[in-house]
């Protein structure tokens, strides 16, 4: 094990400009995820910036009606927070679907945003990897990958984006509130999460030093008809195979609003475009649902082991579509 040093620190300022001075420095928030990489040579940070103590974790509604969930808010309390339930049970439902109880107590939305990829090989320092070692090869695209991605792939890597409430915000447009030594930034969430291509080890656009101080979810009313729907090889405490966020909003049984995206099947929270415009107005069946599911696989990219996600990602969109319709317009 390599030497970490720790402090802690009170205030968004001293954060940011203490890990911006010192390259071997990182935030620690509830350390689901860092401690981890620390762990398994993943990463090498050399001192570890406690950023638990940050007055930068409350969830409130913004006077154009916006949600703003601040980044140190836990994934729990995110979840159970009734402005969340009532106004995007999507987010609350993705959140109480991932990991277990004790580590949403601890896990952030900020360090949520951040985690890294569960491929086996990414987690192996003997395997090759060009996510952990850029230019070392990628053991995934010949060896066990069952539970990589089929969609935004590259000939660099196939992992799967893991974060379960990721998509959810994906589907509502959220955007990334950041703080640096140079001001604040805001970065639309789709914008957020980079696509693998040539350079794998870069998964989104910030910078060291930089903090995610919020997340702001816009003032949608199609949220209250929403839902996340998780497919994985046991029910609790395990990743996706297949996810599907969904809101939708029917008039007179035709799709007037819809808003979808994926998890467990691509490279990054997919939102799913192409099905989203294949069913505006269309009758809310389930042939349509079919139709614009298969659509927006159409450009899939199977492994050997992982062709099966094709069709489980369209069944479980199709079942997302079907079980909001069956609730009736209820925003
Ligand atoms: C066994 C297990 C099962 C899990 N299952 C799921 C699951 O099913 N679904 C799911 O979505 N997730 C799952 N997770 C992942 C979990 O949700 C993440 O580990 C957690 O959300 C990370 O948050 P954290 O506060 O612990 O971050 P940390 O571990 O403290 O930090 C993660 C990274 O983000 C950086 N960071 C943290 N906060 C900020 C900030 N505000 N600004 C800039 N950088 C920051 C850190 O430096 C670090 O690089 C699982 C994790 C484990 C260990
Ligand atoms: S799929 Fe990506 S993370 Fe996994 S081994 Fe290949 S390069 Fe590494």
């Amino acid at each position: 094990m390599r030497p970490v040093s720790y402090s802690r620190v009170r205030d968004v300022a001293t954060a940011i400009a203490t890990v911006t001075a010192d390259a071997g420095a990182a935030y620690l928030a509830g350390g689901t995820t860092k401690v981890d990489m620390l762990r398994i040579y993943a990463e090498a940070s050399q001192r570890l910036v406690d950023i638990n103590d940050l007055p930068i974790d409350h969830i409130e509604v913004q006077p154009d009606g916006a949600l703003r969930i601040g980044a140190m808010a836990r994934m729990n309390d995110v979840a159970m927070a009734p402005l969340v339930m009532e106004r995007f049970p999507v987010i609350s439902e993705a959140l109480v679907l991932g990991a277990s109880a004790q580590l949403r107590n601890m896990a952030s939305m900020g360090g949520n945003m951040l985690q890294r990829t569960r491929c086996t090989y990414f987690r192996d320092a003997e395997a090759s990897c060009n996510k952990r070692e850029p230019g070392s090869g990628c053991d995934a695209l010949t060896g066990v990958n069952r539970g990589h991605a089929v969609l935004g792939t590259s000939k660099h890597c196939i992992a799967t984006h893991p974060s379960d409430v990721a998509v959810a915000l994906t589907a509502l447009d959220a955007v990334i509130h950041v703080q640096n030594t140079g001001g604040h930034h805001a970065y639309p969430i789709d914008d957020f999460f980079l696509l693998p291509g040539g350079t794998p080890q870069r998964e989104h656009p910030l910078n060291h030093g930089d903090l995610i101080t919020a997340i702001e979810v816009p003032a949608l009313p199609v949220g209250r008809n929403s839902l996340y729907l998780k497919v994985r090889d046991r029910e609790s405490y395990e990743f996706a195979l297949a996810s599907a966020a969904c809101a939708l909003r029917l008039e007179n049984g035709v799709v007037a609003e819809v808003r979808l995206a994926l998890g467990g099947v691509a490279t990054k929270p997919w939102r799913a475009r192409r099905a989203e415009r294949a069913l505006l107005g269309q009758p809310a069946t389930r042939e349509s649902f079919a139709r614009a599911a298969a659509e927006e696989m159409s450009d899939a990219v199977a492994r050997p082991m992982n062709e099966f996600k094709i069709e489980l990602a369209q069944r479980t969109m199709v079942r997302a579509l079907e079980t909001l319709a069956a609730r009736g317009d209820v925003s």
